[in-house]
Protein backbone atom coordinates (compact mmCIF):
# COMPACT_ATOMS: atom_id res chain seq x y z
CA UNK A 1 0.00 0.00 0.00
CA UNK A 2 1.12 3.49 -0.52
CA UNK A 3 -0.53 7.21 0.39
CA UNK A 4 0.94 8.65 -3.21
CA UNK A 5 -1.07 11.49 -4.39
CA UNK A 6 -0.32 13.21 -7.55
CA UNK A 7 -0.37 17.25 -7.21
CA UNK A 8 -3.60 18.06 -9.28
CA UNK A 9 -2.71 22.06 -9.19
CA UNK A 10 0.70 21.54 -10.68
CA UNK A 11 -0.59 19.26 -13.31
CA UNK A 12 -3.16 21.82 -14.34
CA UNK A 13 -0.60 24.07 -14.44
CA UNK A 14 1.70 22.57 -16.80
CA UNK A 15 -1.06 22.01 -19.01
CA UNK A 16 -2.17 25.68 -18.83
CA UNK A 17 1.80 27.12 -19.52
CA UNK A 18 2.73 24.56 -22.19
CA UNK A 19 -0.23 25.62 -23.83
CA UNK A 20 1.71 28.67 -24.67
CA UNK A 21 4.31 26.44 -27.15
CA UNK A 22 2.28 27.11 -30.05
CA UNK A 23 -0.97 29.18 -28.66
CA UNK A 24 -3.29 29.92 -31.11
CA UNK A 25 -5.63 33.23 -30.74
CA UNK A 26 -8.63 30.91 -29.73
CA UNK A 27 -7.55 29.10 -26.77
CA UNK A 28 -6.34 26.24 -28.87
CA UNK A 29 -3.21 24.88 -29.99
CA UNK A 30 -0.97 25.18 -33.41
CA UNK A 31 2.07 22.68 -32.80
CA UNK A 32 3.08 20.63 -35.74
CA UNK A 33 5.45 17.89 -35.37
CA UNK A 34 9.25 18.74 -35.75
CA UNK A 35 8.17 22.49 -35.95
CA UNK A 36 9.90 25.73 -34.22
CA UNK A 37 7.14 25.23 -31.29
CA UNK A 38 7.52 21.40 -31.14
CA UNK A 39 11.47 22.23 -30.54
CA UNK A 40 10.38 24.10 -27.64
CA UNK A 41 8.30 21.98 -25.88
CA UNK A 42 10.75 18.88 -26.31
CA UNK A 43 13.10 21.15 -24.57
CA UNK A 44 11.06 22.32 -21.79
CA UNK A 45 10.36 18.45 -21.27
CA UNK A 46 14.06 17.15 -21.35
CA UNK A 47 14.80 20.04 -19.00
CA UNK A 48 11.83 19.15 -16.73
CA UNK A 49 12.70 15.48 -16.46
CA UNK A 50 16.53 15.85 -15.98
CA UNK A 51 15.48 17.85 -13.21
CA UNK A 52 13.89 14.76 -11.01
CA UNK A 53 16.97 12.80 -12.09
CA UNK A 54 15.88 11.15 -14.99
CA UNK A 55 17.85 10.12 -17.85
CA UNK A 56 16.87 11.06 -21.67
CA UNK A 57 17.35 8.85 -24.49
CA UNK A 58 15.98 9.65 -28.11
CA UNK A 59 16.02 7.52 -30.65
CA UNK A 60 16.82 8.33 -34.50
CA UNK A 61 13.39 9.49 -35.59
CA UNK A 62 12.56 11.44 -32.30
CA UNK A 63 10.86 9.23 -30.10
CA UNK A 64 12.15 10.84 -26.27
CA UNK A 65 12.24 8.31 -23.88
CA UNK A 66 12.58 9.36 -19.51
CA UNK A 67 13.93 6.85 -17.34
CA UNK A 68 13.46 6.92 -13.63
CA UNK A 69 15.52 4.08 -11.98
CA UNK A 70 14.45 1.01 -10.23
CA UNK A 71 15.34 -1.23 -7.81
CA UNK A 72 15.35 -3.91 -9.36
CA UNK A 73 18.27 -5.48 -12.24
CA UNK A 74 17.36 -6.09 -15.35
CA UNK A 75 13.73 -5.38 -14.69
CA UNK A 76 12.48 -3.44 -18.22
CA UNK A 77 10.66 -0.18 -17.79
CA UNK A 78 6.93 0.15 -17.21
CA UNK A 79 6.34 3.08 -19.20
CA UNK A 80 4.02 5.87 -19.48
CA UNK A 81 3.13 8.29 -22.45
CA UNK A 82 1.58 9.63 -25.62
CA UNK A 83 2.38 12.94 -28.05
CA UNK A 84 2.58 16.34 -27.46
CA UNK A 85 2.14 17.63 -31.13
CA UNK A 86 -0.86 18.70 -32.66
CA UNK A 87 -3.14 19.30 -35.14
CA UNK A 88 -3.09 22.37 -37.08
CA UNK A 89 -5.97 23.54 -35.21
CA UNK A 90 -5.41 21.65 -31.94
CA UNK A 91 -6.79 21.32 -28.58
CA UNK A 92 -4.63 21.69 -25.39
CA UNK A 93 -5.57 17.64 -24.12
CA UNK A 94 -5.42 15.63 -27.26
CA UNK A 95 -1.85 13.30 -26.87
CA UNK A 96 -0.81 16.15 -24.39
CA UNK A 97 -2.62 14.87 -21.00
CA UNK A 98 -0.81 11.53 -21.54
CA UNK A 99 2.64 12.57 -21.47
CA UNK A 100 1.73 15.31 -19.33
CA UNK A 101 0.20 13.60 -16.43
CA UNK A 102 3.11 10.95 -17.02
CA UNK A 103 5.55 13.87 -15.89
CA UNK A 104 3.71 14.06 -12.57
CA UNK A 105 3.82 10.70 -11.98
CA UNK A 106 7.29 11.08 -12.23
CA UNK A 107 7.67 14.02 -10.32
CA UNK A 108 5.13 12.74 -7.56
CA UNK A 109 7.51 9.76 -7.01
CA UNK A 110 10.42 11.64 -7.30
CA UNK A 111 8.95 14.03 -4.29
CA UNK A 112 7.74 11.26 -2.31
CA UNK A 113 11.32 9.54 -2.77
CA UNK A 114 9.10 6.21 -3.44
CA UNK A 115 11.14 3.43 -5.03
CA UNK A 116 9.51 1.10 -7.88
CA UNK A 117 11.21 -2.48 -8.81
CA UNK A 118 10.65 -1.46 -12.88
CA UNK A 119 12.31 1.76 -13.65
CA UNK A 120 9.14 4.09 -14.91
CA UNK A 121 9.63 5.96 -17.83
CA UNK A 122 7.85 8.95 -19.97
CA UNK A 123 7.41 8.55 -23.69
CA UNK A 124 6.71 11.70 -25.99
CA UNK A 125 6.04 9.69 -29.35
CA UNK A 126 6.90 11.85 -32.42
CA UNK A 127 4.09 12.99 -35.26
CA UNK A 128 1.45 10.80 -33.58
CA UNK A 129 -1.18 13.15 -35.45
CA UNK A 130 0.07 12.88 -39.29
CA UNK A 131 -0.95 16.09 -39.69
CA UNK A 132 2.55 17.53 -41.20
CA UNK A 133 4.02 14.00 -42.38
CA UNK A 134 1.36 11.13 -43.35
CA UNK A 135 1.06 9.02 -42.21
CA UNK A 136 -0.28 9.44 -38.64
CA UNK A 137 1.23 7.31 -35.60
CA UNK A 138 4.68 7.38 -37.55
CA UNK A 139 7.39 7.31 -34.30
CA UNK A 140 5.31 4.63 -32.94
CA UNK A 141 5.15 2.75 -35.72
CA UNK A 142 8.94 3.03 -36.58
CA UNK A 143 9.75 2.00 -32.88
CA UNK A 144 7.52 -0.87 -33.77
CA UNK A 145 8.74 -1.89 -36.76
CA UNK A 146 6.05 -0.89 -38.70
CA UNK A 147 8.13 1.70 -40.69
CA UNK A 148 11.54 1.40 -41.06
CA UNK A 149 14.35 4.60 -41.12
CA UNK A 150 14.15 5.30 -44.81
CA UNK A 151 10.22 5.60 -45.44
CA UNK A 152 10.22 7.73 -41.75
CA UNK A 153 13.25 10.05 -43.29
CA UNK A 154 11.50 10.40 -46.71
CA UNK A 155 8.15 11.59 -45.66
CA UNK A 156 7.25 15.02 -47.18
CA UNK A 157 5.02 17.78 -45.55
CA UNK A 158 2.96 20.43 -47.94
CA UNK A 159 6.37 22.97 -48.68
CA UNK A 160 8.11 19.64 -49.77
CA UNK A 161 10.40 19.49 -46.73
CA UNK A 162 11.31 15.88 -45.47
CA UNK A 163 10.91 14.45 -41.94
CA UNK A 164 14.87 13.99 -42.12
CA UNK A 165 15.55 17.63 -42.88
CA UNK A 166 13.15 18.38 -40.48
CA UNK A 167 14.43 16.88 -37.67
CA UNK A 168 17.87 17.59 -38.24
CA UNK A 169 17.06 20.96 -38.33
CA UNK A 170 14.85 21.02 -34.62
CA UNK A 171 18.57 18.66 -33.35
CA UNK A 172 15.97 16.08 -32.44
CA UNK A 173 17.27 12.81 -34.44
CA UNK A 174 18.79 10.99 -31.44
CA UNK A 175 21.05 8.02 -31.55
CA UNK A 176 19.24 5.20 -29.84
CA UNK A 177 18.35 2.91 -32.83
CA UNK A 178 14.90 2.37 -33.28
CA UNK A 179 13.15 -0.26 -31.03
CA UNK A 180 16.04 -0.62 -28.91
CA UNK A 181 13.74 0.44 -25.84
CA UNK A 182 11.84 -2.65 -24.66
CA UNK A 183 9.23 -2.27 -22.11
CA UNK A 184 7.41 -4.23 -19.70
CA UNK A 185 4.41 -2.40 -20.32
CA UNK A 186 2.85 0.82 -21.57
CA UNK A 187 -0.10 3.10 -20.74
CA UNK A 188 -1.64 5.92 -22.28
CA UNK A 189 -3.93 8.19 -20.60
CA UNK A 190 -6.15 10.44 -23.50
CA UNK A 191 -8.87 12.18 -23.83
CA UNK A 192 -11.67 10.18 -25.18
CA UNK A 193 -12.03 12.37 -28.41
CA UNK A 194 -15.68 10.87 -28.71
CA UNK A 195 -19.35 11.45 -26.34
CA UNK A 196 -19.56 8.07 -24.60
CA UNK A 197 -18.31 8.90 -21.04
CA UNK A 198 -19.57 12.29 -20.81
CA UNK A 199 -23.19 11.05 -21.55
CA UNK A 200 -23.16 8.79 -19.54
CA UNK A 201 -21.68 10.58 -16.48
CA UNK A 202 -18.59 7.99 -16.24
CA UNK A 203 -14.80 9.10 -14.83
CA UNK A 204 -12.81 6.54 -16.39
CA UNK A 205 -12.43 4.08 -19.52
CA UNK A 206 -10.99 1.38 -19.00
CA UNK A 207 -9.88 1.00 -22.97
CA UNK A 208 -10.10 -2.60 -24.31
CA UNK A 209 -8.92 -1.94 -27.90
CA UNK A 210 -9.24 -0.20 -30.58
CA UNK A 211 -12.28 -0.63 -32.97
CA UNK A 212 -11.18 -2.35 -36.62
CA UNK A 213 -11.14 0.19 -39.60
CA UNK A 214 -11.33 -0.17 -43.45
CA UNK A 215 -11.35 2.74 -46.12
CA UNK A 216 -12.00 2.48 -49.94
CA UNK A 217 -12.45 4.56 -52.60
CA UNK A 218 -15.68 4.10 -54.99
CA UNK A 219 -16.09 5.27 -57.94
CA UNK A 220 -19.59 5.15 -59.76
CA UNK A 221 -19.95 5.81 -63.57
CA UNK A 222 -23.68 6.77 -64.90
CA UNK A 223 -23.97 8.82 -68.15
CA UNK A 224 -24.24 12.44 -68.31
CA UNK A 225 -27.08 14.04 -70.07
CA UNK A 226 -29.48 16.98 -70.36
CA UNK A 227 -31.13 17.93 -66.61
CA UNK A 228 -33.50 19.13 -68.85
CA UNK A 229 -34.48 16.99 -71.74
CA UNK A 230 -34.03 13.48 -70.17
CA UNK A 231 -36.80 11.80 -68.49
CA UNK A 232 -36.65 10.72 -64.67
CA UNK A 233 -37.08 7.50 -66.11
CA UNK A 234 -34.18 7.65 -68.52
CA UNK A 235 -31.83 8.68 -66.46
CA UNK A 236 -28.18 7.12 -64.63
CA UNK A 237 -27.60 9.57 -62.17
CA UNK A 238 -24.31 8.61 -60.50
CA UNK A 239 -24.90 10.83 -57.32
CA UNK A 240 -28.56 9.46 -57.10
CA UNK A 241 -26.34 5.99 -56.71
CA UNK A 242 -24.41 7.86 -54.16
CA UNK A 243 -27.12 9.19 -52.67
CA UNK A 244 -28.44 5.47 -52.03
CA UNK A 245 -25.27 4.10 -50.72
CA UNK A 246 -24.32 6.40 -48.48
CA UNK A 247 -27.67 6.20 -46.96
CA UNK A 248 -27.86 2.13 -47.23
CA UNK A 249 -24.47 2.10 -45.80
CA UNK A 250 -25.57 3.80 -42.47
CA UNK A 251 -28.67 2.05 -41.90
CA UNK A 252 -26.68 -1.66 -42.30
CA UNK A 253 -24.19 -0.25 -39.86
CA UNK A 254 -26.58 0.78 -37.38
CA UNK A 255 -28.07 -2.58 -37.81
CA UNK A 256 -24.77 -4.54 -37.58
CA UNK A 257 -23.48 -2.07 -34.70
CA UNK A 258 -20.63 -0.14 -36.77
CA UNK A 259 -20.07 3.16 -38.29
CA UNK A 260 -20.09 4.10 -42.57
CA UNK A 261 -19.12 7.29 -43.19
CA UNK A 262 -18.48 9.05 -46.50
CA UNK A 263 -16.29 12.38 -45.66
CA UNK A 264 -15.01 12.85 -49.89
CA UNK A 265 -17.56 13.07 -52.80
CA UNK A 266 -16.51 14.99 -55.75
CA UNK A 267 -18.42 15.05 -59.51
CA UNK A 268 -15.88 14.30 -61.91
CA UNK A 269 -17.46 17.52 -64.29
CA UNK A 270 -20.03 19.12 -61.89
CA UNK A 271 -22.30 21.30 -63.90
CA UNK A 272 -25.87 22.66 -63.06
CA UNK A 273 -28.09 21.04 -65.50
CA UNK A 274 -26.45 17.91 -65.76
CA UNK A 275 -26.92 15.00 -64.26
CA UNK A 276 -23.89 13.68 -62.93
CA UNK A 277 -21.97 11.34 -65.03
CA UNK A 278 -19.62 9.84 -63.22
CA UNK A 279 -17.58 10.81 -59.35
CA UNK A 280 -15.48 9.38 -56.59
CA UNK A 281 -16.43 9.18 -53.33
CA UNK A 282 -14.80 7.85 -49.63
CA UNK A 283 -16.22 5.33 -47.97
CA UNK A 284 -15.05 4.64 -43.78
CA UNK A 285 -15.98 1.30 -42.23
CA UNK A 286 -15.32 0.46 -38.28
CA UNK A 287 -16.23 -2.24 -36.37
CA UNK A 288 -15.50 -3.15 -32.51
CA UNK A 289 -14.62 -6.41 -33.88
CA UNK A 290 -12.74 -7.66 -37.51
CA UNK A 291 -15.69 -10.24 -37.90
CA UNK A 292 -18.10 -7.43 -37.51
CA UNK A 293 -16.55 -5.27 -39.61
CA UNK A 294 -16.37 -8.62 -42.39
CA UNK A 295 -20.49 -8.66 -42.51
CA UNK A 296 -20.37 -4.84 -42.41
CA UNK A 297 -18.46 -5.24 -45.44
CA UNK A 298 -20.18 -7.89 -47.38
CA UNK A 299 -23.60 -6.27 -47.04
CA UNK A 300 -22.69 -3.00 -48.63
CA UNK A 301 -20.36 -4.60 -51.26
CA UNK A 302 -24.05 -6.21 -52.01
CA UNK A 303 -25.63 -2.80 -51.72
CA UNK A 304 -23.16 -1.41 -54.06
CA UNK A 305 -23.30 -4.00 -56.67
CA UNK A 306 -27.89 -4.26 -56.32
CA UNK A 307 -27.64 -0.17 -56.77
CA UNK A 308 -25.21 0.16 -59.67
CA UNK A 309 -24.10 -3.62 -61.29
CA UNK A 310 -20.61 -3.13 -63.00
CA UNK A 311 -20.64 0.48 -63.00
CA UNK A 312 -18.83 1.02 -59.87
CA UNK A 313 -15.45 -0.10 -58.85
CA UNK A 314 -14.83 -0.52 -55.10
CA UNK A 315 -11.22 -0.42 -53.76
CA UNK A 316 -9.69 -1.03 -50.22
CA UNK A 317 -6.89 1.44 -49.82
CA UNK A 318 -6.31 1.25 -45.88
CA UNK A 319 -6.92 -1.37 -43.58
CA UNK A 320 -6.40 -1.41 -39.90
CA UNK A 321 -7.58 -4.81 -37.66
CA UNK A 322 -9.52 -4.63 -34.27
CA UNK A 323 -6.61 -4.48 -31.60
CA UNK A 324 -7.24 -6.37 -28.59
CA UNK A 325 -5.20 -5.04 -25.46
CA UNK A 326 -3.21 -7.08 -23.23
CA UNK A 327 -5.40 -8.57 -20.35
CA UNK A 328 -3.15 -8.30 -17.52
CA UNK A 329 -2.73 -3.95 -18.32
CA UNK A 330 -6.11 -3.91 -18.53
CA UNK A 331 -7.50 -5.81 -15.24
CA UNK A 332 -4.43 -3.31 -13.67
CA UNK A 333 -6.59 -0.17 -14.67
CA UNK A 334 -9.67 -1.63 -13.67
CA UNK A 335 -8.13 -2.27 -10.13
CA UNK A 336 -6.63 0.97 -10.04
CA UNK A 337 -10.22 2.94 -10.85
CA UNK A 338 -11.30 0.29 -8.12
CA UNK A 339 -9.36 1.16 -5.17
CA UNK A 340 -10.01 4.61 -5.99
CA UNK A 341 -13.70 4.42 -6.12
CA UNK A 342 -14.07 6.04 -9.34
CA UNK A 343 -16.93 5.51 -11.62
CA UNK A 344 -15.38 3.59 -14.54
CA UNK A 345 -16.75 1.28 -17.77
CA UNK A 346 -15.02 -0.53 -20.42
CA UNK A 347 -14.80 0.98 -23.71
CA UNK A 348 -13.63 0.56 -27.24
CA UNK A 349 -11.61 3.60 -28.87
CA UNK A 350 -13.11 4.77 -32.45
CA UNK A 351 -9.90 6.69 -33.00
CA UNK A 352 -6.23 5.22 -33.61
CA UNK A 353 -3.49 5.98 -31.24
CA UNK A 354 -0.12 5.45 -30.33
CA UNK A 355 -0.85 2.46 -28.25
CA UNK A 356 -2.09 0.49 -31.18
CA UNK A 357 1.50 0.31 -32.85
CA UNK A 358 3.43 0.02 -29.18
CA UNK A 359 0.78 -3.08 -28.35
CA UNK A 360 2.35 -4.86 -30.88
CA UNK A 361 5.41 -5.19 -29.32
CA UNK A 362 4.49 -4.91 -25.52
CA UNK A 363 1.88 -5.47 -23.19
CA UNK A 364 -0.63 -2.00 -23.60
CA UNK A 365 -3.31 -0.30 -22.50
CA UNK A 366 -4.90 2.89 -22.51
CA UNK A 367 -6.89 5.04 -19.79
CA UNK A 368 -9.68 7.43 -21.21
CA UNK A 369 -11.18 10.80 -19.29
CA UNK A 370 -14.19 12.51 -20.87
CA UNK A 371 -13.99 15.44 -22.73
CA UNK A 372 -16.23 18.10 -23.26
CA UNK A 373 -19.38 17.32 -26.22
CA UNK A 374 -16.91 14.51 -27.69
CA UNK A 375 -14.58 17.35 -29.63
CA UNK A 376 -11.30 16.96 -30.48
CA UNK A 377 -8.85 18.41 -33.23
CA UNK A 378 -10.46 21.25 -32.43
CA UNK A 379 -9.16 24.79 -30.33
CA UNK A 380 -12.66 24.16 -28.33
CA UNK A 381 -11.17 20.77 -26.93
CA UNK A 382 -11.35 20.66 -23.53
CA UNK A 383 -11.60 18.11 -20.49
CA UNK A 384 -12.13 18.98 -16.52
CA UNK A 385 -9.97 19.44 -14.52
CA UNK A 386 -10.56 17.45 -12.05
CA UNK A 387 -10.81 14.47 -14.79
CA UNK A 388 -7.63 15.33 -16.07
CA UNK A 389 -6.47 15.00 -12.15
CA UNK A 390 -8.58 11.83 -11.83
CA UNK A 391 -6.81 10.51 -15.35
CA UNK A 392 -3.24 10.90 -13.80
CA UNK A 393 -4.17 9.57 -10.38
CA UNK A 394 -5.70 6.21 -12.37
CA UNK A 395 -1.89 6.22 -14.35
CA UNK A 396 -0.09 6.47 -11.09
CA UNK A 397 -2.39 4.18 -9.39
CA UNK A 398 -1.54 1.57 -12.78
CA UNK A 399 2.22 2.50 -12.93
CA UNK A 400 2.35 1.34 -9.38
CA UNK A 401 0.14 -1.82 -8.93
CA UNK A 402 1.84 -3.21 -12.68
CA UNK A 403 5.13 -3.79 -10.40
CA UNK A 404 4.13 -6.80 -9.15
CA UNK A 405 1.96 -7.58 -12.12
CA UNK A 406 4.80 -7.39 -14.48
CA UNK A 407 7.35 -10.30 -15.10
CA UNK A 408 10.87 -8.65 -16.61
ZN1 LIG B 1 -3.86 11.74 -29.56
Amino acid sequence: MHNLTINGERLWRTITQTAAFGAGPDGGIRRLTLSPEDKKVRDWLREQCEAIGCSLKVDTVGNMFATRPGTREHALPIAMGSHLDTQPTGGKFDGILGVLAGLEVLRTLHDAGYETEHPVMLINWTNEEGARFAPAMLGSGAHAGVFDQAFVDSRLDTDGVSFAEAIEKIGYRGETPLGETSLAAMFELHIEQGPILEREDIEIGVVTGVQAMRWYDLVITGQEAHAGSTPMDMRCDALADAAAIVLGAQDIARKLGGMATTGQLSITSPSRNVIPGKLSMSLDLRHVTDGGLDSLEIEVTDLIRKQCGNRAHLQAVWISPAVHFDVDCIETVRRAAERLGTSRRDIVSGAGHDSVHVSRIAPTTMIFIPCKDGLSHNPAESARKEHCVLGAQVLLESIILHQSFAGN
